[in-house]
């Protein structure tokens, strides 16, 4: 069986072999003891008072595929909804390697360390669970992970994007409840989940290092026009020159932007996550974004955007689900599939085909 601590990059702690716990084969132990159902006012209740078991159950629920788990953690959010919104909310991206989660760490015990209560969210629609996703691997963060201010939950696994994404957003919302006053959500620096991602957060920081020969190369203008901040890492020891040049490399490349809708201008910023050397000014920097829209009203603006855009966003999954999981329209699918990809009739008249009749019944 494959393990964790068989590959060679694992950097925990193992077990010694020769002492590990032989198997339980006591045939009268008792089954799990099954989780006591708690009602929606409990969770609710738990939740504000930051109980972490019940607000980690809550999420739990608003991943869950089930219409009953579904319909309870609507409404948990809903009752939920009126103590909310008062949280800062960073988006994290960079490639893989970047020190995503190296940096939400140093981050994270910075801000610890100053008193706030931090909740670490991720988006990783190509993740499954068994695979060591973006944040499943808790021994990613160490320290952090063992924070009593510290939530850390790893993204919901492999789903559509906006399913995802609606999870995370919900997500937010029981965190934010429970407490916590800064929120981080992390993403993979591939893919259409950094848009996802944006669409949910105040500030989104774009994590980058230095590399050989053009740096600018193969990072989508997209995203980079997306960054409210962009932040160069490991510089520390020999790279810090390096560091440098790529900062103004970024600095250079910004000139050419137009100028966001909110006045800001990305600030582009050195630091390193292994020594702690530039953390504290990057963090700075999001309190300093936060001042300036909350003063010139661009955070309520792009909020209210957001929330609009969720709306849209929730209309259209549950539509989406609504359709998909008719058994009628999955039979027909099959069939009207079929005859698609054996040329038999036009993709237009099997979409065509279908929609007549869902709207039908
Ligand atoms: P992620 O894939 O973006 O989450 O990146 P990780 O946080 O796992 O970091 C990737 C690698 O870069 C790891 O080997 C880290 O030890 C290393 N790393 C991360 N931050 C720094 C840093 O500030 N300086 C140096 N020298 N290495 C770093």
């Amino acid at each position: 069986m494959h393990h964790p601590e068989d590959d060679p990059s694992y950097k925990g702690l193992s077990v010694q072999k020769g002492i590990e716990q032989p198997p339980i084969v006591n045939p009268y132990r008792k089954a799990k003891v099954k989780k006591r159902a708690y009602t929606v006012d409990e969770y609710v209740e738990g939740i504000l008072k930051g109980d972490r078991v019940l607000l980690s159950q809550a999420v739990t629920l608003v991943e869950s595929a089930r219409a009953d788990h579904q319909e309870m953690a609507q409404a948990i959010i809903e009752k939920c909804l009126p103590y909310t919104g008062h949280s800062i909310r960073l988006g994290i991206t960079g490639v893989p390697g970047a020190g995503k989660s190296s940096s939400i760490e140093a981050f994270g015990m910075h801000l610890i360390g100053t008193g706030k209560k931090l909740a670490v969210l991720a988006i990783d629609p190509s993740s499954e669970r068994s695979k060591g996703s973006i944040l499943g691997d808790k021994t990613r963060m160490e320290q952090l992970a063992v924070q009593p201010d510290a939530f850390i939950r790893p993204s919901p696994s492999a789903g559509s994007l906006g399913g995802v994404a609606r999870k995370t957003r919900e997500t937010i919302v029981l965190c934010e409840a429970a407490g916590f006053d800064t929120i981080f959500v992390e993403t993979v620096g591939v893919g259409q989940s950094e848009t996802a991602v944006h669409s949910m957060v105040d500030f989104f920081l774009l994590i980058q290092i230095t590399g050989g020969g053009d740096e600018l190369q193969g990072i989508k203008r997209g995203i980079m026009e997306m960054a409210d901040g962009i932040v160069i890492n490991k510089a520390d020891g020999d790279n810090i020159p390096k560091a440098q040049v790529t900062q103004t490399q970024y600095r250079n490349a910004l000139h050419l932007f137009p100028l966001s809708e909110s006045g800001w201008k990305p600030p582009v910023l050195t630091y390193s996550a292994k020594t702690g050397d530039g953390v504290a000014a990057v963090m700075d920097m999001v309190y300093e974004y936060m001042a300036f829209t909350k003063q010139n009203n661009f955070f309520n603006h792009k909020r209210a955007l957001q929330a609009r855009y969720w709306m849209y966003e929730s209309i259209n999954e549950q539509l989406r689900n609504h359709f998909y999981h008719n058994k009628h329209i999955q039979a027909l699918l099959e069939k009207k599939e079929a005859q698609v990809l054996n040329d038999e009739i036009s993709s237009f008249a099997a979409a065509q085909a279908l929609l007549d009749d869902y709207f039908k019944r």
